[in-house]
């Protein structure tokens, strides 16, 4: 199980697209591909926490999501927790679904995944979803797994 941020994973600092038709816009397909394959050799599920899921629902963010050519099983978005870190939000996601930290992996440009930090890779926003990135995913969700 992944979850997922956006912003500084599937989009490096400086992209802006031609033109903005929603989410789709804002993914660039190299880092989209890298993170298919992630999906493809770990057979991870992906819930989404960022601020994309902001206003939208889950099918939408699924078309969304499959338009910017991510082969991915979308089953959920994290709760908006007022004032709350996001790891925060990932905690309370896992609680509601009886899911341990074992399972789990958090890709994120932030920085604080508090009790989380042990299953959290972090992306640099200006290389976005790399394949040092990829490796260390791979690596958490599939420890058996060999890389792509
Ligand atoms: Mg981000």
């Amino acid at each position: 199980m992944l979850f997922l941020d956006v912003d500084g994973v599937l989009n490096r600092t400086g992209f802006h697209p031609d033109t903005s038709v929603g989410l789709r816009s804002w993914i660039e397909p190299d880092l989209a591909r890298r993170l298919s394959e992630v999906l493809r050799v770990t057979g991870a599920v992906v819930v989404l926490a960022s601020d994309w899921r902001r206003g939208r629902e889950l099918p939408q963010l699924r078309e969304e999501l499959a338009a910017a050519g991510i082969d991915a099983s979308l089953i959920g978005v994290t709760p908006i927790l007022a004032g709350a870190a996001r790891w925060r939000e990932i905690e309370a996601w896992m609680l509601e679904h009886g899911v341990t930290p074992e399972v789990v992996a958090i890709v994120d440009d932030g920085y604080d995944m508090g009790a989380l930090a042990a299953r959290f890779v972090r992306a640099s926003p200006l290389n976005g979803l790399d394949d040092t990135v990829a490796a260390a995913l791979i690596a958490l969700l599939a420890p058996h797994a060999s890389s792509p």
